[in-house]
């Protein structure tokens, strides 16, 4: 029985509840009296119910469906104005036991390399990765208790977080892996991560067995329930996310909501980020051996029907997606994206050679992270480093508040422009820099205390001309 307050996987994603709803969403997606009214809903900004935004999802009228457009637009720009927050992925390890049938480091998969990353690589990797600018990053790891065990992933983040390298330093450190304890949770906070990420892949449990049929992943309740756990062992930033491809997107879309929902009536606090990955080709995983794939305009959306019913969230999109996708998804509500990744274990130091191939899937997006930036400052985006929240305690419920009022923003702005400052006087391109002073000039004078914004041009003379770094709101 559908539950929202139960810690019980099968009661907060129950799966009636969610065919009752798509059945809801069918009888009313033309029902233009309904959708105004869910529109007019969503204006006010606090979000909309499963049910409701699956209406929306449904809709196939191309007027409403622009109007959609339009307010999660607006909404983008209210909750996070033009800022784009830039990370990248630092695989870890591909050693791992499940059997995913859409992901190629499934353990019956004998001819991919295996790598774990020693202490010794990861320095060399996040040398590179801060000698490109990056200063949050998201590590990711295979599932295998014998390799890749909980002391290790501690070592790794006392590793990452204690190189210093000129004027890098990597300064957020989220983690994608395993559904854990609740005890090992505990010591990732204490080890000082940022978000704690795992994807839901698929809500549809009778799909999620059969795509998950060995390893410990198997057990839908014990993964569906990781973040309760997480979030009993102190983690109050959680990320969600679906392999949209895997399952029908409506179905997960609507199982991605009643998630949300769920830590928000549960823990007082909902999703820190919701991803969108899509499922992509990767050595032995053919994407055209799946039914239920999306193109670009459902993808699309589905990203503005997230954002207008989760205002809040932070919304992230990798580079499993192209550049013109990328830049169709910022606008309707991403907030947070990769550059130059890499998507194989260790390859940023020095590419893997050709037979070496440890990817996890095909990157879309090549450019480097000079050219995402500097595309995103030519369409006015301001790409932004910050990571203040997190180390200024900013977290969970305490963030949660600030950032539904609003309020949040009067340190994002300032701290979007500190940390591109930093960027583009240690890392950027002579063009790049350029056009990104150019934007700060601008950008600075829409910072509305005057107070601050004298402060900021202090600061981001203080950057430039006496290096000094690490300033934050
Ligand atoms: S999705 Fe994760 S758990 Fe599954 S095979 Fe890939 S790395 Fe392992
Ligand atoms: S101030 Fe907080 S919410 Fe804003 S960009 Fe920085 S870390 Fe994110």
């Amino acid at each position: 029985m559908y539950d929202v307050h139960s810690k019980c996987a099968d009661d907060f994603i129950d799966h009636e509840e969610i065919l009752a709803t798509l059945a809801y969403a069918d009888e009313n997606k033309e029902n233009t009296e309904l959708i105004d009214s869910i529109i007019e809903k969503a204006k006010k900004r606090k979000g909309l119910t499963h049910r409701e935004a699956s209406v929306l999802l449904a809709c196939p009228i191309e007027e409403k469906n622009q109007e959609i457009y339009r307010l999660a637009e607006q909404i983008k720009k209210d909750f996070y104005g033009n800022r784009i927050v830039m990370f990248a992925p630092l695989y870890l390890s591909n050693y791992c036991i499940n059997g995913c049938t859409y992901c190629p480091y499934h353990a019956k998969n004998k001819h991919i390399p295996r790598k774990q990353l020693s202490q010794d690589d990861i320095i060399r990797e996040v040398t590179a990765l801060q000698d490109m600018g990056h200063k949050r990053l998201a590590l990711e790891a295979g599932e295998d208790p014998v390799r890749n065990t909980m002391d290790y992933y501690l070592e790794s983040i006392r590793t990452i977080y204690g190189i210093k390298h000129k004027n890098g330093a990597i300064r957020r450190v989220n983690i994608n892996i395993a559904a854990t304890t609740v005890d090992n949770y505990r010591l990732l906070r204490e080890a000082g991560i940022g978000t704690y990420i795992l994807f839901q892949e698929t809500y549809h449990k009778e799909s999620y067995l059969e795509l998950h049929p060995t390893g410990p992943k198997h057990d839908y309740n014990y993964h569906t329930e990781a973040m309760d756990r997480a979030m009993e062992g102190g983690i109050d930033d959680v990320g969600l996310g679906v392999l949209f491809g895997l399952d029908k997107y409506r179905y997960e879309f609507a199982g991605l909501l009643m998630h949300a929902e769920h830590l928000e009536a549960a823990f007082g606090v909902g999703p820190h980020t919701i991803s969108v990955p899509r499922l992509k080709h990767a050595d032995d995983i053919n994407p055209e051996e799946f039914d239920n794939g999306i193109d670009d305009e459902t993808f699309l959306k589905i990203i503005a029907c997230i954002r207008i019913a989760v205002p809040y969230t932070g919304m992230i999109i990798s580079t499993r997606e192209n550049k013109s996708c990328r830049g169709k998804a910022l606008h309707l509500g991403i907030s947070q994206i990769s550059g130059g990744s890499r998507t194989s274990v260790g390859g940023y130091y020095e590419p893997e050679p050709e037979d070496e191939n440890s990817e996890q899937f095909d990157v879309s997006d090549n450019r480097t992270l000079d050219e995402v930036v500097r595309w995103l400052m030519e369409m006015d985006y301001i790409p932004s480093f910050c990571t203040a929240c997190y180390r200024e305690g900013r977290t969970g419920d305490r963030f949660m508040a600030l950032c539904k009022s609003g309020q949040i923003q009067n340190c994002c702005h300032p701290n979007a422009l500190m940390t591109l400052k930093e960027y583009l006087t240690d890392y950027a391109t002579p063009e790049t820099k350029k056009i990104g002073d150019r934007l700060i000039e601008k950008e600075v004078l829409n910072v509305p205390n005057e107070k601050v914004r004298k402060v900021v041009l202090e600061n981001l003379r203080l950057i430039e001309e006496d290096n000094r770094r690490d300033f934050r709101f």
